[in-house]
């Protein structure tokens, strides 16, 4: 049993992850967990992926590396996949979602392009991470929410925040 909760961030590529969820991590003090980082840093890959341009996530060795903080709590996990995590875990999944053309302006902006590009808006067209964590959690944990603006950011920030304050372990 955690004494805190713990929440998994997703959505495809630049829906707002990273600055969404550390901006909770900070304002709930909870541990932001960055997983490509987490990755890259501890070398928990197989290599780099020419085709994907990224690394092959090893995701067992992944799962060895969290498994001790995330029985502690407290945790927020900011990934683009989910469906490797163990359903045990998390308290809370948040799917981030954004409307295509200002998604495309982000990734074009982070210098996608191509199929890379073509890919990202695509797996949100068809709601491919809604779905994913629909299918590996219980669906009274799933939220989707709009994260198309800053003040949609501040609003998310803001109910993630105040759930997490009035979380309470259950036995
Ligand atoms: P992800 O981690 O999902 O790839 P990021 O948090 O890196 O996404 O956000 C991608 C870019 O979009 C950043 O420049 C960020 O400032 C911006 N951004 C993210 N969410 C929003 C939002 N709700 N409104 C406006 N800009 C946003
Ligand atoms: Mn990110």
């Amino acid at each position: 049993m955690r004494s805190k909760p713990n929440i998994l961030f997703t959505g495809t590529p630049g829906t707002g992850k990273t600055t969404t969820s550390a901006a909770v991590a900070e304002a709930a003090n909870l541990r932001h967990i960055n997983i490509g980082e987490l990755v890259k840093d501890k070398k928990l890959h197989d290599g780099w992926d020419d085709q994907l341009e990224c690394y092959v996530i090893n995701e067992d060795l992944v799962c060895d590396e969290l498994e001790e903080i995330m029985e502690e709590g407290g945790n927020i996990v900011d990934h683009h996949g989910c469906d490797f995590f163990p359903e045990r875990w998390f308290d809370r999944v948040v799917v981030l979602q954004t409307e295509n053309s200002v998604l495309y302006d982000r990734l074009t902006k982070r210098g996608y392009s191509g199929a890379k590009l073509t890919n990202n808006i695509e797996c949100e067209i068809f709601q491919v991470l809604l779905e994913e964590a629909k299918d590996s959690y219980p669906e009274d944990i799933v939220v989707a929410m709009k994260s198309d603006s800053i003040d949609d950011m501040n609003r998310n920030v803001t109910t993630i925040t105040d759930w997490v304050r009035s979380w309470q372990p259950t036995a």
